[in-house]
């Protein structure tokens, strides 16, 4: 699945929600709250606690955190490819190493 498809899942996803008429104000602190999630689940794997259940449980957070800036982004209009292109041409620019 692409950038793009994931986006427009999510889009169709949401219009069959009962979720509906959430702000863009609450819609980032729904995806503040899933990286505070992913945080605590590192923090768990991080002390003596390592397993497979834990792993488990930070994946699922990772996905929780890309369906809430998915749902976040198509608020705003906002192509994630793009972005992400943008991103990733400023990063290559700056770090990677090609030949000369
Ligand atoms: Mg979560």
């Amino acid at each position: 699945m692409t950038i793009k498809q994931a986006q427009q899942w999510v889009h169709e996803a949401w219009k069959k929600s009962p979720k509906q008429g959430i702000s863009e104000r609450d819609e980032l602190l729904f995806l503040l709250e899933e990286i505070g999630e992913v945080a605590r689940a590192i923090r768990i794997l991080n002390g003596n606690k390592p397993g497979a259940k834990l792993e488990d449980e930070l994946e699922k957070e990772f996905g929780d955190i890309l369906l809430s800036l998915l749902t976040l982004a198509n608020r705003y209009s906002i192509d994630l490819e793009k972005g992400f292109a943008k991103t990733k041409a400023s990063v290559e620019a700056r770090y990677v190493v090609g030949p000369k």
